[in-house]
């Protein structure tokens, strides 16, 4: 705490992990001699500059960018940027921490970092968008490259941003680097299933949860927060494999359309149009948004946070409960509290943390790498299905090791264990460094 002070999501998401590995401390007194936790809080490398771009009205801005290189044990540095207001550099260590267990538990050969800025790119236009890019880059290129650190999208991150950010490392390196960046598109080294990835993995994952228990989502009243890439693909899904989707939202509220979210409209309205719930509510019959309130107050039997981190908390996972939850899968990164996840676990409710629920969207890029590595492109279902063998993959591991451990059905302690005992083996391996 003393080390790094103020960094409130860095302390929750450290806690979080360590509170899971006091079995496999005990197993293994290797851990604590070579002092692998105090080397695994700590990141690498940390990266933070200034980013000055002019706005439309001439005027100069000032930004703050990020990148954390937390841990390169297992291959390159590999996880997203986010352009949030809130961003911090508490919020980029604790998704650089998570992401290191998360890419872990993957099975790929990939590390884990991440980065960003506090530039707020919501109400900007395309141009103020490009020129911030530009200028982001134009620092981050000095830290990346595909042998060394990879970063993809994230909240405010779409292919938008990754476009341009790829346009101007090309521009300063003189490289078509394809695998500098994932999340590209598909005629400039993108890899189908990408966009798609974490939503779909978020629902396969808790399929096979709900399968544990010889039950599925089929039939199933469904509640998604957030309506931004994971939540969007992840409604996709779960409409799919036959959930009734019943509520999205985004900041401004949150919309209940008791006939199914159609997400043919949401994508029109938050993809092409960049509007707000309030937006699809008007236009489809039947469909209300509500402003104040809780999206958790609306009965599910699967309960998918795709928005944001703490958005879930201990009063809206005992509504949750009393209106029969069954399942709860993270799409986004940290988004139910610690005292919620316990509240959930207490209840018997199946619960799959965002390491392995959401590990699809990197594990997506990792084959994004493979295909711009072989100079290929493969088809959208060979990618899928890879996408569902790494998913399945991921749940069978949390399901052994928690077996293992003493803890069955805890996929909490199931992901932090398995995800820790890789890394930590190969940084064993490799020496002090
Ligand atoms: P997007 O920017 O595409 O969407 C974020 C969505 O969450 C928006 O609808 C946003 O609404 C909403 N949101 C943000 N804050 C709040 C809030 N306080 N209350 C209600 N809604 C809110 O981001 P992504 O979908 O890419 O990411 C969502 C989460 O998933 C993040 O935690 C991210 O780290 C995680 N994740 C993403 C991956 C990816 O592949 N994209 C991979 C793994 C995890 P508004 O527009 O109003 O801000």
């Amino acid at each position: 705490l003393r080390r790094n002070p103020g960094e409130v999501e860095f302390h929750q998401a450290v806690r979080e992990v360590f509170d899971s590995l006091g079995p496999v401390l005990r197993k293994h007194p290797m851990y604590t001699e070579a002092a692998v936790l105090a080397r695994v809080c700590e990141p690498e490398r940390q990266v933070i500059f200034r980013v000055p771009w002019v706005d439309d009205a001439g005027q100069v801005q000032i930004n703050r960018g990020f990148r954390v290189e937390f841990n390169s044990a297992l291959g390159p540095f590999k996880g997203g940027l986010r352009f949030h207001p809130s961003v911090y550099l508490g919020i980029v260590k604790f998704l650089g921490f998570e992401q290191v267990f998360k890419n872990s538990l993957s099975g790929l050969p990939i590390g884990g970092g991440k980065g960003g800025s506090d530039f707020d790119p919501r109400g900007r236009s395309d141009g103020e968008v490009m020129r911030f890019c530009q200028s982001f880059m134009t620092e981050l290129y000095r830290h990346i490259g595909e042998h060394t650190d990879v970063p993809a999208g994230d909240t405010g991150v779409g292919r938008r941003e990754i476009g341009y950010l790829f346009g101007q490392y090309k521009r300063i390196t003189n490289r078509y680097e394809s695998g500098v960046l994932t999340g590209k598109g598909i005629s400039w080294g993108g890899s189908l299933v990408r966009t798609e990835a974490t939503g779909f993995g978020a629902v396969l994952f808790a399929e096979r949860m709900l399968e544990t228990r010889r039950e599925a989502l089929d039939g199933r009243r469904v509640v998604v927060s957030g309506s931004g890439n994971v939540a969007t693909y992840a409604i996709a899904k779960a409409r799919d494999l036959g959930g009734q989707v019943v509520a999205c939202s985004d900041s401004s509220g949150y919309v209940v359309d008791e006939a199914g979210i159609d997400v043919e409209l949401l994508r029109q309205v938050k993809e092409v149009e960049r509007g707000r719930v309030g937006d699809y509510a008007a236009r489809r019959p039947g469909a209300r948004l509500v402003e104040d309130g809780s999206i958790w107050d609306v009965p599910a039997d699967v309960a998918l946070p795709c928005a944001t981190q703490n958005e879930l908390d201990e009063p809206a996972a005992k509504q949750l409960v009393a209106n029969g939850v069954v399942a709860v899968a993270e799409g986004a990164n940290m988004p139910t509290t610690p005292a919620a996840v316990e509240l959930l676990q207490a209840a018997g409710v199946l619960f799959g943390p965002g390491k392995a629920a959401n590990a699809g969207g990197v594990a997506t890029s990792a084959l994004e790498m493979q295909q711009n590595a072989s100079r290929d492109s493969w088809t959208f279902e060979y990618t899928e299905e890879r996408l569902a063998q790494t998913m399945a993959g991921i749940h069978d591991r949390c399901v052994e090791t928690a077996d293992e451990y003493g803890s069955p059905g805890d996929y909490v302690l199931g992901a932090n264990i398995a995800g820790f005992t890789k890394v930590a083996d190969a940084m064993l391996a490799l020496g002090v460094i």
